[in-house]
């Protein structure tokens, strides 16, 4: 098989957001699906590279929040694809239980306020539901690598490693400020939220060590295995921030209210 091209499809402006197509030989694995709604966007760069929805043979979610999962159900109807994620987050796929998430920045609480991160999207079931540290390979969809389950930014993370070297993890790093993106993209930072830095640090120290090169990921990037490599242990040393939810109002509107969520 040739090395398979990877293709960030941007979401919002200046790399903040951002998912990836990855073409093979036979088709292409879509990596993430971007807040709901952005279908129009994915559709745009596969037709730049001469592909369609019916090019799509497997959507890879690496993880629950909304930006990531947010047009997994809609893809599914427009490619046929089946969708690949981690039981870790089947709760709130199938949007049967309210994410919470513990902060990052100082910023994070007025991030969440907004209502941004938690945008309700499409509820969904996996079609291919990885359970503990299952692996899936990839080569049936014209792709060597796998998908594994690398825990720690949410219960459920996934990464799609190939074997040419580059990974594919979703939020377990970013670059740039803010959200990420936008400036200084060789530099790692942590996303927004994150559950467990130690969990993330193991995961990315894992994947330097066994060889990956190339870190592509939802915010900013891509970056260097040395620059994992600085990052993760600098997450090695840290604790998980404060535990936010959004509820329900108690007046019963459909305005949700931020909840500090005591360990
Ligand atoms: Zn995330
Ligand atoms: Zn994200």
């Amino acid at each position: 098989m040739n090395s398979p091209l990877i293709i960030p499809v941007p979401i919002l402006p200046f790399g903040m957001v951002h998912c990836h197509l990855i073409i093979g030989c036979d088709g292409c694995v879509l990596v993430d699906t971007g807040i709901p709604g952005s279908h129009a966007r994915i559709e745009r760069v596969l037709k730049q590279h001469g592909r369609s929805f019916r090019d799509i043979k497997l959507i890879v979610v690496t993880h629950a929040h909304t930006d990531h999962a947010g047009s997994a159900a809609r893809l599914r109807e427009l490619s046929g694809a089946p969708i690949l994620a981690h039981a870790g987050d089947l709760d709130y796929y199938e949007c049967r239980k309210e994410m919470t998430y513990c902060v990052t920045q100082w910023w994070g609480p007025l991030f969440l306020r907004s209502g941004v991160p938690g945008e309700p999207y499409q509820a969904f079931t996996p079609d291919i539901l990885l359970h503990d540290d299952a692996k899936v390979p990839l080569d049936a969809y014209g792709i060597e690598g796998v998908a594994r389950h690398t825990p720690g930014h949410t219960a459920g993370s996934i990464s799609v490693e190939l074997s040419n070297g580059d990974a594919l993890v979703g939020d377990l790093i970013a670059s740039g400020i803010l959200l990420g993106g936008v400036m200084r993209l060789k530099h790692a930072t942590r996303p927004p939220f994150e559950d467990d830095p130690q969990a993330v640090s193991g995961q990315l120290l894992g994947m330097v060590d066994a060889g990956l090169q190339r870190f592509h990921m939802g915010h900013g990037g891509p970056l260097s295995a040395d620059e994992v490599r600085r990052h993760a242990h600098h997450l090695a040393g840290l604790k998980p921030g404060r535990r936010f939810a959004l509820q329900p109002a108690p007046c019963g509107c459909s305005k949700r209210q931020l909840i500090e969520v005591l360990r």
